[in-house]
């Protein structure tokens, strides 16, 4: 029996990746061997974190495990305002490597005014969230991450709303028409960003050709955790592997179309590794 694989049109890094990476790499190269420390993980890719820590980087959640003087980059997700300013206040350099689409949420969060309640769409804990909720000059910020948790909000006088940027999309439209329902005067803001929106739609093309998808990305991604999500809502059985060695060896055995994806901080050479597990396994592309 023939096996095939097949690829999303567009899956993988995007370009706050990239630009997140090659500042980190500059950074580097301008460290005269010093250890560069990072404000939280550049990017949520397993693989990527450990690659940088043999490159003599250290990544923490904690500001204060930061020493003084020395040279900090902050990660793509971002931080509030107040751990910027201490963070600057400490190190000798600050290298902002924030995507530039978490700093739109950023500013809009701090341009709320007082008497405004800010809705944050998302996972609570997560550090754009995080950072987002930290900037809200809004009177009061809640974040839900479900129809109940809009369900338990209080009356709310002048709701502005927005999403983090890598939440599954067609869920955000739902929690801002839900939103909108309760709420008609409520004004919002598109937070699902460009990269995250192009990766869902191609995995639910790839999920209604291939009855398995595989996504490669790390557990705490948010975005190839909601491509996995995807793919298995538009009935393909998915698989989120870090990877290819984590590849189920039944999948590798009896499925005849595998459909491959991966997320936004997930490197090519995870999707390559799979190809060449594939084909080791007898798999050939697929012809449109
Ligand atoms: S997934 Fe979107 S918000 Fe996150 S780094 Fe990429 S472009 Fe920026």
């Amino acid at each position: 029996m023939s096996k095939y694989y097949m690829i999303a049109d567009i899956h993988g890094m995007c370009g706050g990746v990239f630009s997140a990476l090659r500042k980190l790499d500059e950074t580097i190269a301008g460290a005269d061997g010093k250890t560069v420390f990072v404000l939280h993980e550049l990017v949520h890719n397993t693989a990527v974190t450990a690659e940088y820590e043999a490159r003599n980087v250290c990544f923490t959640d904690d500001i204060n495990a930061i020493p003084g003087g020395a040279i900090a980059v902050i990660g793509a997700h971002g931080v509030d305002m107040q751990t910027e300013a201490l963070l600057r206040s400490r190190a000798a350099t600050v290298v902002d490597a924030t995507c530039p689409l978490v700093k739109k949420l950023h500013d809009i969060a701090a341009s709320l005014e007082d008497d405004r309640e800010l809705v944050i769409f998302g996972k609570s804990g997560h550090p754009e969230v995080t950072g987002v909720a930290g900037n809200s000059r809004a009177g009061k910020t809640f974040i839900v991450a479900s129809d109940s948790d809009i369900a338990a909000l209080p009356e709310l006088k002048r709701p502005y709303f927005i999403s983090q940027t890598t939440v599954d999309a067609a869920r955000s439209d739902t929690a801002l028409n839900l939103l909108k329902e309760r709420f008609p005067q409520l004004e919002y803001s598109a937070g699902v960003c460009d990269a995250s929106f192009k990766r869902q739609n191609a995995v639910i093309a790839l999920a209604k050709r291939c009855p398995v998808v595989i996504v490669a990305g790390s557990a705490h991604s948010s975005n190839a955790c909601r491509l996995q999500e995807i793919a298995a809502e538009h009935g393909a059985k998915s698989f989120r592997v870090d990877s290819h060695e984590e590849i189920p060896g039944e999948i590798l055995e009896k499925a005849p179309l595998i459909g491959i994806t991966s997320g936004a901080s997930t490197p090519t050479r995870a999707v390559d590794a799979i190809i060449r597990c594939l084909t080791e396994h007898g798999f050939v592309p697929a012809q449109d």
